[in-house]
């Protein structure tokens, strides 16, 4: 299982944490970096539900199709310094584009604080911002599209892999750089295939896709990110949330409930981001009334 708690012991007070400066400082440098990725995230945001490559043909306006040089694609800054419009023909541009950004960088800083304060090893960021990641794009692709595309979830389960390669440590103080994936895999493979029987079993009762493939990888990534209890506490929460919303949602349009589909991904990838904030505490609380005196030592 994914370690959650005490590894590095004493990182965050090694590296100087404890003084201001030096925190502002790795909290800065952390918040570019994640409003960088952010930028990137918004192309794939753009680009992939099109089924356009995130590779080629560099960023452009998507009113006049002027290129947008180097100066004006700055995360964050160029948005506030343009004021959210095209520097050539002036159209307006999404307010997702500084929302991503800036959410981004934010959560990225948030998490290595929250990796630091609760004393689980740095390694563990290498798991958690590549979730964080796929947690927006899900959530804003879906949310748009109704999809969660391939592109975002096998590149996700790439980089979950190849954490356990590099950062065995990260699922248990005895794995090796074997044991590390086989378990990353297999964390993967079993919330999904539970997933799946249930989404196979819906389409029988409900006579209708209840949930999509695209939902099924998600959890199969988050696995093998965060471990089983990560993945069956993203699938539990998620579900419930979703439903409760489509219930709500229903009923405020009077509409049968029967005909009412709700985008599941945003519901998801919020269960997922509270699990990397709360996972440890939730886990412990969970244990303590389901296995009494567990804790007890
Ligand atoms: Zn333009």
């Amino acid at each position: 299982m994914l370690r959650l708690t005490d590894g590095g012991a004493d990182w965050w007070m090694r590296a100087g944490m404890e003084y201001p400066v030096v925190l502002v400082f790795f909290l800065a440098a952390i918040f570019i970096f994640g409003s960088c990725l952010g930028s990137f995230l918004n192309v794939c945001i753009w680009r992939m539900p099109l089924g356009e490559s995130i590779a080629d043909a560099p960023s452009h306006c998507t009113s006049c199709g002027s290129e947008i040089r180097w100066y004006d694609n700055i995360p964050i800054v160029s948005y506030l310094v343009l004021r959210g419009r095209c520097r050539h023909c002036g159209a307006p541009y999404s307010c997702r584009y500084l929302v991503v950004e800036a959410l981004t960088g934010t959560l990225f800083a948030l998490i290595f604080v929250k990796v630091g304060l609760v004393r689980q090893p740095p390694e563990t960021l290498a798991v958690y911002w590549p979730m964080t990641l796929l947690c927006i794009t899900t959530a804003w692709i879906d949310a748009e599209h109704r999809i969660i595309p391939d592109a975002t979830t096998y590149p996700a389960m790439f980089l979950g892999m190849a954490a356990a390669v590099l950062f065995p440590s990260i699922w248990g103080e005895n794995t090796g750089r074997i044991s590390a994936p086989v378990l990353a895999a297999l964390s993967g493979v079993l919330p999904a295939l539970f997933l799946a029987l249930f989404a196979l079993a819906g389409r029988r009762i409900a006579r209708r896709e209840v949930l999509g493939w695209g939902d099924v990888k998600f959890i199969a990534a988050t696995g093998i990110l965060l471990g089983v209890p990560g993945a069956l506490f993203t699938l539990l929460a998620g579900s419930l949330t979703g439903t409760f919303y489509g219930i709500g949602f229903a009923t405020a349009r009077r509409r049968p409930l029967r005909r009412t589909s709700i985008a599941f991904g945003p519901f998801l990838a919020g269960a997922a981001l509270v699990w990397i904030f709360a996972g440890e505490t939730l886990l412990r609380g969970y244990l303590h009334f389901a296995v009494p005196g567990v804790l007890a030592q």
